[in-house]
C-alpha cells in the first residue's frame, strides 16, 4: 500500500530511488553483570569489534578521495592510533575482568573518564580531543551492538541514487554526502531556510524537510518517491504513481535544458532596463556552475563552509590559496567574499561538539559577533581576502552586522591590515568594497548609516525574516509563520533598497527571497536592481526579469507596500501575473 508523508518541500525536483535512513541519535548503552564464566567471551567480543572498527576506519581512509583536505585522512589516523594499545582501550578489557562489566558499559566508563580528564585542560587544543575518545568509543560500541553503521560518515559511494532519510541533517553531514550522488534527501526536522536546505538547493538535489515522524513509516530500502516541490514522498508507491512521476521528472529535466538557452542573454526587463543576476556559492566546486548558467559574477560566497568537517581552522595561506583558485575560474567577474558566518546553526563540527548550550544559539554568537570576539580566526581570513584582492575584482561583505560599533570595529581591523600589508610590501586592492549584510532589523531600520559609511549594501532576507517575524527559521514547528511577503519584511526591504538610493550605494540581495521566481517580479517593483541567487535558480529568475514590465510592477510594489497581511500581498500579485505566490 502507497503511503503519502507530507513535509515542506525545500529543494525543488523528483526523484524515485530506495531510502537510506540515517540514524544520528544517541546510542542506548545497556550496563549489566556479566556471570563469571563468561568474561571471556565478554573480552573476545570487545577484542573482535575493535578490530572491526580499525577495519572501518582503514576502508575509510583508502575510500578518500584524493582532494580531500589532509585534515581528514590524519584525523582518522588519530583515531586509528587510538584503537591500539592505548589507555582507551586496556581499561574496559581491565573492568571486564575484573568488574564483570558488558563490554559496552566498560567503555562508557573509560570514556567518561578520559572526557572528564580532557574537560579539565587549560589547553584548547588538547580539550578538543575529547572528541575523538567520543567518537572511537560510539564506532566501537556501534559495532557491539550491531548499529548500522553511519554510512554516510564513511564516505560510501554505495549511497549514490539513494534518497537519505534522518531526523535532521546539519550542513556538515551534508557537505560530507555532496560527492555520492545521493538522489535526494529528506528529514523531519529542519525549516526552508535552513543552511541544510540550501545547501540541498545548490547541491541541485531535491529535498523536504519537516517530514515528521517519517522514519516510523519508511524502511531501509524501500521505493520512495520525492517530489521535492510539493514536499511529498510517496512511500511503495503504485504503478501509477511511478508513471506519473517518471514522466514529471522528464518534463522538468526538459524545462530545465531549454532554460539553459537563456545563459548568454542578457538580464534585460521588457522595458530595457538591465539587471545584475550574480550566483551565491557555498563549496569550491560550485563555482564552476556560475560560469555554466553564465552568472555575472558571485554575489555571496558563504566561507564558512571552509571551516567544516576538519580539526583546525584554515589558516591565512589556505584562505588565500582558495581564493585564488575561484578568481582564476571566474576570471575577471566579481567575487563578493563574506567573512565567516558560523555559529547557530552553522557549527564547525555540525554541532556535536560539547560546550555550553546556548538557549537561543541564533540570537547568540554568530557570524560578526564571533568574528570579533576571536581575532585569531578573523584576521587571517581578512589578510586572505585583501590579498587575493590584488589578483582579480573582489569585495568583502560582512554577515548580520547590527550597530555601528560593530562597523566600526571592522574598519579598524581592516585599517590595521592594510597598514601591515603596506609594511610588508603586499600587494592588494586600495578600493576593495567593503560593504554589510543587511539580515537584522536593527540594521534594515539604520540601513542609511550603513549606506552613507560603507561601500554596498546585500539584503540577506533568510535572516532577516527570521529576526523580524521572531521564528528560528531551523524550527519546522513555526514555519508556516515564515512569510517573505509579510508587510514588515517588505518594509525593511523597502528602506533598505531607498538607503542605498539616497546614499547612491549599491543594494543587492543574495537571501532565498531574491531567488524565487514568484518574488522576483515584486522586489523588482520595489526597486532591487541586483539579484545574487543560486546557479539552480539563476536562470528561471531570469526568465521572469526578461518577462517583467517595471512600469506596472512599481505600482504593485507600492500597493504591496500598503497591504495588511502577507497573504493580501500574495494575492496581489497572482491576481496581476497568474502566478501562484
Ligand atoms: C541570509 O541570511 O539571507 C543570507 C544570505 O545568509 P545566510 O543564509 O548564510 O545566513
Ligand atoms: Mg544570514
Amino acid at each position: 500500500m502507497t503511503i503519502a508523508l507530507h513535509g515542506l518541500g525545500v529543494s525543488r525536483g523528483i526523484a524515485i530511488g530506495k531510502v537510506h535512513i540515517i540514524e544520528r541519535g544517541q546510542l542506548d548503552i545497556p550496563e549489566y553483570e556479566i556471570e563469571a564464566a563468561q568474561v571471556n567471551a565478554e573480552i573476545a567480543r570487545l577484542e573482535q569489534a575493535v578490530a572491526a572498527a580499525k577495519h572501518q576506519l582503514r576502508a575509510i581512509r583508502e575510500h578518500i578521495p584524493a582532494a580531500t583536505a589532509a585534515e581528514i585522512t590524519a584525523f582518522i589516523d588519530t583515531h586509528l592510533l587510538m584503537l591500539d594499545d592505548t589507555a582507551l582501550i586496556h581499561e574496559p578489557f581491565r573492568l571486564i575482568r575484573e568488574r564483570r562489566y558488558n563490554a559496552e558499559h566498560a567503555l562508557q566508563v573509560q570514556r567518561d573518564t578520559l572526557v572528564g580528564i580532557f574537560e579539565e585542560m587549560d589547553d584548547a587544543y588538547l580539550r578538543t580531543r575529547r572528541d575523538d575518545v567520543v567518537h572511537v568509543v560510539s564506532r566501537i560500541q556501534r559495532i557491539l551492538l550491531k548499529h548500522t553503521p553511519l554510512k554516510h560518515e564513511e564516505l560510501d559511494s554505495r549511497l549514490g541514487g539513494y534518497v537519505v532519510l534522518a531526523d535532521d541533517l546539519t550542513p556538515a553531514d551534508t557537505v560530507l554526502m555532496q560527492h555520492l550522488g545521493i538522489a535526494a534527501f529528506a528529514t523531519e526536522y529542519g525549516g526552508p531556510t535552513s543552511h541544510t536546505a540550501i545547501l540541498a538547493r545548490s547541491l541541485g538535489i531535491p529535498s523536504i524537510v519537516g517530514l515528521h515522524q517519517a522514519r516510523r513509516y519508511v524502511r531501509e530500502d524501500d521505493q520512495v518517491i520525492v517530489d521535492g516541490v510539493r514536499g511529498i514522498m510517496l512511500v511503495a508507491p503504485d504503478e501509477s504513481s511511478l508513471t506519473y512521476y517518471r514522466a514529471r521528472r522528464e518534463e522538468d529535466q526538459r524545462y530545465q535544458s531549454e532554460l539553459i538557452h537563456l545563459k548568454g542573454v542578457p538580464a534585460r526587463t521588457r522595458d530595457g532596463v538591465d539587471i545584475e543576476l550574480q550566483a551565491n556559492i557555498e563549496l569550491p566546486r560550485d563555482f564552476e556552475t556560475v560560469l555554466q548558467v553564465g552568472a555575472a559574477g558571485v554575489g555571496l560566497y558563504r566561507t564558512e563552509f571552509l571551516y567544516m568537517n576538519r580539526e583546525t581552522a584554515p589558516e591565512e595561506e589556505e584562505h588565500f590559496q582558495t581564493y585564488v583558485q575561484v578568481i582564476k575560474i571566474l576570471s575577471g567577474l566579481p567575487l563578493t567574499i563574506r567573512t565567516f558566518d558560523l555559529g547557530a546553526d552553522k557549527q564547525v563540527d555540525g554541532g556535536r561538539r560539547a560546550g555550553p548550550v546556548q538557549s537561543n544559539p541564533a540570537l547568540g554568537l554568530r557570524a560578526i559577533r564571533l568574528c570579533l570576539k576571536e581575532p585569531a580566526l578573523f584576521r587571517p581570513q581578512l589578510r586572505a581576502i585583501f590579498r587575493a584582492s590584488a589578483l582579480g575584482p573582489v569585495r568583502l561583505l560582512i554577515p548580520m552586522l547590527s550597530n555601528t560599533l560593530e562597523m566600526e570595529q571592522v574598519l579598524g581591523i581592516i585599517d590595521e591590515i592594510r597598514r601591515d600589508l603596506d609594511a610588508a610590501g603586499v600587494k592588494y586592492d586600495p578600493k576593495l568594497p567593503v560593504g554589510a549584510m543587511i539580515e537584522v532589523p536593527a540594521a534594515a531600520v539604520c540601513a542609511d548609516i550603513f549606506a552613507r559609511r560603507l561601500d554596498f549594501l546585500s539584503i540577506g532576507t533568510n535572516d532577516l525574516i527570521q529576526y523580524t517575524i521572531a521564528i528560528d527559521r531551523v524550527n519546522d514547528e513555526v514555519n508556516y509563520l515564515y512569510d517573505p511577503l509579510h508587510p514588515a519584511v517588505l518594509r525593511l526591504i523597502h528602506n533598505t533598497l531607498e538607503a542605498g538610493r539616497a546614499a547612491n550605494k549599491p543594494v543587492a540581495m543574495c537571501g532565498e527571497m531574491a531567488g524565487d521566481k514568484r518574488h522576483a517580479r515584486l522586489l523588482l517593483g520595489l526597486g532591487l536592481r541586483s539579484f545574487s541567487v543560486h546557479p539552480a535558480n539563476l536562470l528561471e529568475v531570469k526568465k521572469t526579469i526578461m518577462d517583467s514590465d517595471l512600469a506596472s510592477l512599481t505600482q504593485l510594489a507600492a500597493r504591496a507596500l500598503k497591504a495588511n497581511s502577507g497573504a493580501e500581498v500574495a494575492a496581489m500579485l497572482e491576481a496581476e501575473t497568474g502566478v501562484d505566490s
